[in-house]
């Protein structure tokens, strides 16, 4: 991979965007507290300067007062060449702004006399200050004007060199610390945002295995219960899902290529035996009818296998008349009694007279002798089924296909109704393992529903509930 396109991957991670906004804030917030900080140094500086002038001041003040002009005129000579002529130099003048006396003004020529600051001065007589940057100066020059006596009036100024000298200082230790902060906001940024980001990291690599082809791989949940454990759960319970739906798959698709490869190897196998032995014209027409047979049964599990299909995903309309439940049952019982007298069977219907309500006369037909059919197949010799249906107080009918026989294990109940879905010890009977899908979405197609109760070598009890008329059957 090229050094571009790997800066460009670092670019466009969640990682680099959070450590710049963590190192963005970090650098704003230090710039802020450097900003106010300046203005606290920068004042407090200014603010010991003004009060070295205004004490200057004051001395001058009391000087001429009680020794006259000259006086004030020789301190201030002394005074501005103790502190050097360089720093600091002053002008006595008259109100008019005449020159009375001044300092060696040679370095400060530059330095006029402000009129506009004496007019203020002469009005208000609370004095001056000013600031003034020459251009070819490095240091600024605080000046003051002030009333020092009757008709006296003083220029003071002082060079800022302390206060640039300090200002200076402060902008080194300000870009090399911003210089450090910065190292560090990265550093720290960095770290946090992999550290918070590492789960996502790991749901990611599970995800790109299982895109691998191992959907067994889980995400693993450290138990801390924070956002990413969270994500973790819901992936990992999202996976387990979809592993369940791919083997139910799976396992759908071998059933269905099972059931129809039974069918149609006996096809083969019987017209390869007309074939070859030169069977007579009775011979080929048993093996049409067998031909036809098994293709019935062909046609019919594929034909089931779409309504149940269709019925669940809602597109399948129902021929919707008025019908005595009670009596249709009653007729099922008549027609399967004789192969549960085959079986050594006892079967007994109960219920009311007459249960009228809203439906699919054949689905429900089928529904009922799909339970019957399997009440009989799975309840071995000398067993009872129990029927029964009634009508509830809730506008809903109930019906009850009780028997005795073989069960259902609890790892299997949950199972049932699935298409294909077949338990282990009925695998000897015959079937296709679509009676109870087709059974339950035709009683959810009329707004109803069935519930199975069942314990292993103690029997099953079915129960199907469907309203008088449900929402099927009302457009
Ligand atoms: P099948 O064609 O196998 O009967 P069904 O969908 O009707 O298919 O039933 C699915 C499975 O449920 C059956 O294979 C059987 O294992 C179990 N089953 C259904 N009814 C009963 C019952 N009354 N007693 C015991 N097991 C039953």
């Amino acid at each position: 991979m090229s050094l571009k396109k790997r800066l460009l991957d670092i670019y466009h991670t969640l990682a680099f965007r959070l450590t710049l906004w963590y190192a963005g804030i970090f650098m704003l917030s230090a710039c802020v507290a450097f900003f106010f900080f300046y203005l606290l140094i920068t004042s407090v500086i200014r603010q010991q300067t003004d009060q070295a002038l205004s004490g200057a001041v004051r001395t001058f003040s009391s000087i001429l007062s009680d020794q006259g002009p000259e006086a004030v005129k020789r301190q201030a000579f002394i005074q501005a060449q103790a502190a050097g002529e360089k720093k600091i130099f002053f002008r006595l003048l008259y109100n008019t702004g005449q020159l009375f006396s001044s300092s060696n003004m040679s370095y400060w020529q530059d330095i006029g006399i402000n009129r506009g600051a004496i007019n203020r001065l002469l009005k208000s007589r609370v004095p001056i200050f000013d600031t003034i940057k020459l251009p070819d100066r490095k240091h600024k020059i605080r000046v003051l004007y002030a009333v020092i006596g009757p008709g006296m009036i003083l220029q003071l100024g002082q060079s800022m060199e302390n206060h640039t000298r300090i200002i200076e200082v402060f902008r080194k230790v300000f870009i090399a610390t911003m210089v450090i902060l910065l190292a560090v906001a990265v550093v720290v940024g960095w770290f946090m945002a992999r550290r918070a980001l590492v789960g996502v990291a790991t749901v990611t690599r599970t995800a790109r295995r299982i895109s691998d082809g191992s959907l067994e791989k889980r995400v693993p949940v450290k138990k801390r219960a924070d956002e990413i454990d969270q994500l973790a759960l819901t992936f990992n319970q999202m996976l387990d899902r979809i592993e369940s739906l791919v083997n139910r798959i799976k396992e759908m698709s071998d059933n269905i290529a099972h059931d129809l490869k039974s069918p149609i190897t006996r096809i083969r196998g019987t017209a390869e035996v007309c074939l070859t032995s030169g069977s007579s014209l009775k011979e080929y027409e048993a093996m049409a009818a067998g031909t036809i047979e098994e293709c019935d049964r062909l046609l019919d599990m594929i034909n089931t296998m779409l309504f149940i299909s269709r019925t669940e995903a809602g597109v399948n309309q129902l021929d919707c008349r008025q019908l005595d439940i009670a009596n249709l049952v009653r007729e099922a019982c008549d027609i399967f009694q004789s192969p549960a007298e085959d079986k050594d069977l006892s079967m007994v219907c109960s219920g009311n007279e007459s249960i009228g309500i809203y439906g699919d006369i054949r689905l429900i037909q089928r529904m009922v002798a799909n339970l019957l059919d399997n009440a009989i197949k799975y309840t071995p010799a000398n067993g009872r089924i129990e029927v029964s249906v009634s009508a509830g107080q809730d506008q809903s009918v109930q019906m009850t296909v009780k028997d005795n026989g073989m069960g259902i294990a609890a790892q299997d109940l949950e199972h049932i109704f699935e298409r294909f879905y077949r338990c282990d010890p009925s695998r000897s009977q015959p079937g296709t393992g679509l009676g109870l899908s087709f059974a339950r979405a035709a009683a959810r197609a009329h707004g109803g529903d069935i519930t199975v109760t069942s314990e292993l070598n103690k029997g099953s009890t079915f129960v199907v509930v469907l309203p008088k008329t449900g929402p099927g059957c009302l457009s």
